[in-house]
């Protein structure tokens, strides 16, 4: 891994939504990054992706996450029960990707760079601007999350 642009992080964990597929990450220098290329777009299902990337041999897997030739270089991680993207992976190379949302330990996550601008979306820059509010639940209805909890 290019230790350009790493800070060092502390350890985390992270899952898929049905927890079928968990991650524990050891302490050490990590890339976070955000790329708005296409095939993150699409691999998301959003307009981009958030990546903290770590080196391979940190990384301690419970659960098996399927993955997806989406180019000639590239593999891409996600739950097979659940659908869930969970990383970007060059092949062949000694580090993972992970998408920052699968990640459940509270992280200080500061991106250092935007990738694959040619395809950024222009209403992302225009986000911070748009008026706000928390989660909305109709009164009286009660959600019932069937998401992994951490530490269940
Ligand atoms: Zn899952
Ligand atoms: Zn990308």
């Amino acid at each position: 891994m290019n230790r350009d642009g790493c800070v060092d992080v502390g350890a985390f964990e992270g899952a898929c939504q049905c927890g079928a597929v968990r991650y524990s990450v050891a302490p050490g220098p990590a890339k976070q990054t955000v790329c708005h290329c296409r095939m993150c777009q699409r691999a998301t299902g959003n307009a981009f992706a958030p990546l903290m990337e770590v080196e391979n041999d940190r990384i301690t897997w419970a659960g098996y996450a399927k993955t997806f030739r989406s180019s000639n270089v590239a593999e891409r991680g996600f739950c097979d029960e659940c659908g869930t993207p969970i990383f970007y992976r060059r092949i062949g190379q000694d580090s993972t990707e992970f998408m920052v949302g699968t990640i459940d330990t509270e992280i200080d996550y500061r991106p250092v760079a935007n990738h694959g601008i040619e395809s950024r979306r222009g209403w992302v820059l225009e986000l911070a601007g748009l008026t706000e509010r928390e989660t909305f639940f109709t009164e009286g209805e009660e959600i019932v999350s069937h998401q992994y909890e951490h530490g269940s």
